[in-house]
């Protein structure tokens, strides 16, 4: 695991990075009710909240954890359903994140087009090596899918995305998506 870039150290010059120093933001991007939220606190605390809102408007989800191996992850979603007049603030919200994902709904088509959009953002304000990753949520919901896994992985190979789906209700994927965090 090479964490001489996020440590601000340079692996190659045989130092090697403390772990307990490591400090990874990790940025969550897609509409509104996507999943997002469900997706972190499933992860952060192993619940799934039913009651969680739809986010209207402007929103902003911060929360830093310290995971086992004593990396530390600051998770922040900023929720603008991409709102114009937010726009000033992205370089703020993409600067220092070394990894991006990009979350859809499998049950929205109009999300998984918004995705899309959302990959473009980061492709213009986001780091070089940032790592993303697309995610198709709630594939709980297998009968209500309307976004085909193949148009998921088809999107994240064009855009050097990893690719996963995910469901925040029954918990599938959801440590598999944050083994993520190993290979920055
Ligand atoms: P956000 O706006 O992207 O942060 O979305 P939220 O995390 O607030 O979730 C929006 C809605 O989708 C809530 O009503 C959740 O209960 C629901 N939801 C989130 N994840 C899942 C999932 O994996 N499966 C199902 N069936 N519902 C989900």
């Amino acid at each position: 695991r090479n964490m001489g870039r996020l440590s601000g150290t340079n692996s190659d010059n045989g130092v090697a990075p403390d772990a307990k120093n490591l400090r990874v933001k990790l940025v969550l991007l897609g509409d509104s009710g996507v999943g997002k939220s469900c997706i972190v606190l499933r992860f952060v605390r192993g619940q799934f909240d039913p009651t969680s809102k739809v986010t209207v408007g402007a929103s902003f989800l911060s929360q830093t954890v310290a995971l086992q191996d004593s990396t530390t992850v600051k998770f922040e979603i900023w929720d603008t359903a991409g709102q114009e007049r937010y726009a000033a603030l992205a370089p703020l919200y993409y600067r220092g994140a070394a990894v991006a994902v990009v979350v859809y709904d499998i049950t929205s088509p109009e999300s998984f087009a918004k995705a899309q959009y959302w990959v473009k953002e980061l492709q213009k304000h986001g780091s070089p090596d940032i790592v993303m990753a697309l995610v198709g949520n709630k594939a709980d919901l297998q009968e209500k899918r309307e976004v085909a896994v193949q148009d998921g992985l088809d999107q994240a190979e064009k855009n050097g995305m990893l690719f996963m789906e995910t469901s925040a209700k029954t918990a599938d994927n959801i440590n598999q998506l944050f083994e993520i965090l190993r290979i920055i």
